[in-house]
């Protein structure tokens, strides 16, 4: 069995889910258990937040421009692809319907003149709701038997809004339960990605380009023998292609590899993804809809044997380094721990940790949007020493990034940091922090925001990463 995943540029146009229903039709003819992801289509979930957060500050005319712009987009795809007209009636009308639920809820945000991370779920995940029965008909037009599946139905998540966890036994039990039947009659589920619902059935996301995690959560829960990601660049590669033209495929990654990657903000994968995957043992395919011979890349638990001790760089924006110092830190118990509570107290994700050996200051790294409470939390719990000048500031650097050097054979492998930071040197651009003792798989350092981009040039270029 297959889960073939398809993000929102496979389904930005019609000439796209044409060729959605192309890759899927010859899926099938090599394993006929064939399950579908579906993203929205492409700027169709930003366009749906934009509108909820207008309609926030008051202004109404976002949401209503933005339903009659969707229904036209949509219904510009059926009119295309779909011949039948009684068929296409009725999913104009399910898109009409939808649409009047989108505006509802915008108004009722208007009213409150609030949006919670709960009421924000409910709109972001609508543009999936309008995907994944359009490709069904797409299918069902080409005699492909298919049912659109609401994922609120099968994934059953925590409600950690707008980044809600699956709980996994539920889900799997729901998963197989109603689409096994449907794969057993030979009809190809088209499942919504990026949703899901409590167990009292409130809507909730799985985050940002989460219907990679859909689509791993769903092979897990039927025991897939594959997972493909189908997107718009031939698979995972060795820098994001928009900052390095001369990037290049990785033919292979392990899931620690792929992790890594993920983690440190190559969007091509959503971070979460690989867990599923690695718990089952499931292969994890990443592939290009625009072009679909080409092999992409393999993710496994253990890759092949190669020369390539550095395999990939991936940068992730709009943080904070936050330093917590004073020389009366030394010999200070608990110091740190405290620290990292009172981080922890905000919920704030802390994505890198760089220790100074002298133990007179703490630096980690968090998202930009988290350091304002961050810095106040840390502020209260360190009162009395601030008072007592055990640490004399605690602030924010913001504008940085975290570039990340990935590659598993670099564990034991000398001078990888050596020339990461010779190429830096050479460039001139300055590292703010590195990580020690993080993954095995992994240097990170921080850099200014400015620098970014050249500086994933000049790592990929030191490596001559675009060689292979
Ligand atoms: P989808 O809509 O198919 O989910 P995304 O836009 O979420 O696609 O992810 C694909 C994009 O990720 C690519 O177009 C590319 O710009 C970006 N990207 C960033 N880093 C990498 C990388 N290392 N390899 C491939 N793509 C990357
Ligand atoms: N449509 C959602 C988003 O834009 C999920 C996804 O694309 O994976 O974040
Ligand atoms: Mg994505």
């Amino acid at each position: 069995m297959r889960i073939l995943k398809f993000g929102g540029t496979s389904v930005g146009n019609a000439e796209a889910f044409a060729q959605v229903a192309d890759i899927i039709a010859r899926a099938r003819t090599e394993d006929p258990q064939t399950v579908v992801v579906t993203s929205a289509m492409s700027g169709v979930t930003n366009a749906l937040i934009a509108a909820a957060q207008a309609a926030a500050r008051g202004d109404e005319k976002v949401y209503q421009d933005v339903r009659s712009e969707l229904l036209v987009k949509h219904q510009v795809v059926a009119g295309q692809l779909i011949t039948d007209g009684v068929t296409r009636a009725a999913l104009g009308r399910l898109f009409e319907e939808r649409l009047a639920t989108f505006e509802r809820l915008c108004q009722s945000i208007a009213i409150l003149g609030e949006l919670t991370p709960r009421g924000l779920d409910v709109v972001s995940g609508l543009g999936e709701r309008l995907a994944a029965p359009l490709l069904a008909a797409v299918l069902r037009s080409r005699d492909i038997p298919a049912e659109a599946v609401d994922a609120s139905e099968i994934i059953v998540t925590d409600n950690n809004f707008g980044s809600a966890n699956p709980l996994m036994d539920k889900t799997r039990e729901r998963t197989r339960a109603r689409l096994l039947p449907l794969i057993e009659g030979g009809v190809v589920p088209v499942v919504t990605g990026f949703i899901g619902a409590t167990e009292d059935g409130v809507a909730t996301t799985l985050g940002r380009g989460g219907s990679d995690y859909s689509a791993a959560i769903i092979g897990a829960c039927l025991d897939a023998d594959r997972v493909e990601i189908w997107t718009d660049v031939d698979g995972v590669l060795t820098a994001d292609p928009r900052i390095v033209p001369n990037a290049r495929t990785l033919p292979q990654l392990s899931y620690a590899e792929a992790a890594e990657l993920a983690y440190f903000g190559a969007k091509v994968l959503h971070p979460k993804t690989i867990l599923p995957a690695i718990e089952k043992d499931i292969p994890i395919y990443v592939l290009n809809t625009f072009n679909p011979d080409h092999p992409g890349t393999r993710i496994v638990r253990e890759t092949d044997p190669d020369n390539n001790v550095v395999k990939a760089i991936s940068a992730i924006r709009g943080l904070t380094l936050i330093t917590v110092e004073g020389r009366g830190m030394i010999g200070v118990p608990g110091i740190a721990a405290r620290t990292f509570q009172a981080v922890a107290s905000v919920g704030a994700n802390v994505l890198m940790i760089s220790q100074s050996s002298s133990e007179q200051s703490i630096c980690f790294v968090i998202p930009e949007a988290d350091a304002p409470k961050v810095i106040n939390a840390l502020k209260e719990a360190m009162a009395q020493e601030l008072e007592k000048r055990h640490i004399d500031s605690i602030h924010g650097l913001n504008d940085i990034v975290i570039v990340a050097v990935v590659g598993s054979a670099m564990k034991g492998t000398p001078g990888i940091a050596a020339k990461v930071f010779g190429a830096l040197g050479e460039a001139g651009i300055n590292v703010i922090a590195i990580a020690q003792g993080s993954s095995e798989a992994n240097i990170s350092l921080v850099v200014a925001q400015g620098n970014c981009d050249e500086a994933v040039r000049r790592i990929h270029a030191a490596f001559e990463l675009d060689k292979g």
